[in-house]
């Protein structure tokens, strides 16, 4: 009997995670193919230390050393799906099950001036993008002195926006000494338009961070509006008053959409480029072929049915996703029926602030400190032994 052909998209969270998941015996009994732009994973959420510097390729792992030897592997760009192939930059791939694992990009929604003259981290090559050019600026400065090259605007005070600036302001101040540049010359501002910083902890854990963050000589600005990028800094509005900060490095981390791939899909409905799913993962438009499609992670918006407010996009939810999938695979290529729908708990999430500081919920409780960074390290660890198992632990740079 000819084998299912089943084509994942995009080696993340999501797809990984279903691919590990699956039993060595499920392996054999369809063709599985992944396809990904780069011959690697890497992890999305300690990009904030590849950018800053503090990491490197500890985060990063071959694709051809993680995956299970059933699964081939093609690294390509892919440009767009339709409705019975995904077409790549150098090729046409058809498929009797797809599942779209794409991630994220960056959403500058509409501020002039973002896409021009911000760097966003979205990728292990942004990140490290963002590493040089860092690096660059220390060096133009002491050659040209000019003080807005020791200046930098991360825009955003969510999760990525505050883990970034307190790495940030650690690495600089080591690459600082090293280089000879006075480190309390240095400015770091983080910018954020609600009057709290991490507005997804309650307000005391939100002035924690911002305590903690001022420690590290970072210039919190909440209640600021981005009202436009220039190449030399941001306008914000604060109070009624416009004000413009300047600095020669802009990082924006106010937001994220789904991938540019669905956007470029004619085929899909998109909403800020993510296809909107059921609780089976499939597509929630009518297609007619929508029960052979599943999207997982950052590309699929699913709606949560207690609040009736979209997930948020993590790697929590990839993954769990990715796993349920792998489930249903299983029932679908031993004939069974699967009815049980995708249900979601956010368990416990912590953002960390710099080396040893961490803050965060664990079983609904706030915990912040050294426990809380260890519990994040356990969080990465997690997944590191799940893709590589025992010798990820000691992975070095
Ligand atoms: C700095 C940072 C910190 C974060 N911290 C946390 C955290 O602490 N906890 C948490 O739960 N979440 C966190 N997140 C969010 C989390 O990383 C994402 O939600 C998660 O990565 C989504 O997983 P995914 O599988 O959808 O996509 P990704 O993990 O982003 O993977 C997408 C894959 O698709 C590939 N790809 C993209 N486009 C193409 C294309 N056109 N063709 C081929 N391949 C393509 C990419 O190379 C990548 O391998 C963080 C994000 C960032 C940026």
């Amino acid at each position: 009997m000819k084998q299912a052909k089943i084509l994942l998209l995009g080696a993340g969270y999501g797809c990984l995670s279903v691919l590990k998941n699956l039993q060595e015996n499920t392996l054999k009994q369809a063709k599985f193919t992944l396809i990904n732009n780069n011959a690697y994973h890497y992890h999305t959420i300690l990009l904030h230390e590849v950018s800053s510097g503090a990491k490197n390729q500890s985060t990063c792992y071959d694709l051809k050393e993680i995956l299970p030897k059933e699964v081939g592997l093609i690294v390509d760009e892919v440009l767009s799906i339709e409705e019975t192939k995904v077409i790549t930059k150098n090729g046409t791939y058809d498929y009797d099950y797809l599942i779209i694992g794409l991630g994220f990009q960056s959403d500058s929604f509409g501020i002039k001036g973002i896409e021009e003259y911000s760097l966003s981290i979205t990728s292990f090559s942004s990140a490290l993008h963002i590493k040089n050019h860092i690096q660059k600026r220390l060096e133009t400065y002491l050659q040209k002195k000019d003080k807005n090259d020791l200046k930098f605007i991360v825009c955003g005070g969510g999760f990525t926006g505050i883990e970034f600036s307190a790495s940030l302001a650690q690495e600089l101040h080591k690459k600082a000494k090293i280089l000879g540049i006075n480190p309390s010359d240095i400015e770091i501002f983080c910018v954020e338009a609600m009057p709290h910083i991490l507005p997804m902890f309650d307000q005391n854990m939100s002035k924690i961070a911002c305590q903690r963050l001022e420690n590290l000589g970072i210039k919190v600005l909440e209640n600021s509006k981005i009202l436009e990028c220039f190449q030399d800094g941001i306008l914000i509005q604060n109070q009624d008053e416009n004000k413009k900060i300047i600095a020669n490095t802009i990082i924006w981390s106010a937001g994220v959409k789904g991938s540019s791939v669905i956007q470029n899909s004619p085929y899909f409905q998109s909403e800020r480029s993510k296809i909107k799913i059921d609780h089976f993962l499939h597509p929630l438009q009518e297609l007619p072929n929508k029960n052979k499609i599943f999207v997982v992670g950052d590309c699929g918006a699913l709606q949560d049915p207690v609040t009736n407010r979209f997930y948020p996009p993590t790697a929590q939810i990839a993954t769990r996703e990715g796993k349920y999938l792998s489930e249903a695979i299983e029932a679908i290529l031993s004939d069974k029926d699967f009815d049980k729908p995708f249900t979601f708990a956010s368990g416990n999430s912590v953002c960390s602030l710099g080396k040893n500081y961490a803050l965060g919920t664990l079983e609904n409780k706030n915990i912040f400190g050294f426990k809380a960074y260890i519990l994040k390290r356990i969080i990465e660890n997690i997944w590191n032994l799940k893709i590589k198992g025992f010798s990820s632990l000691f992975k070095k740079d």
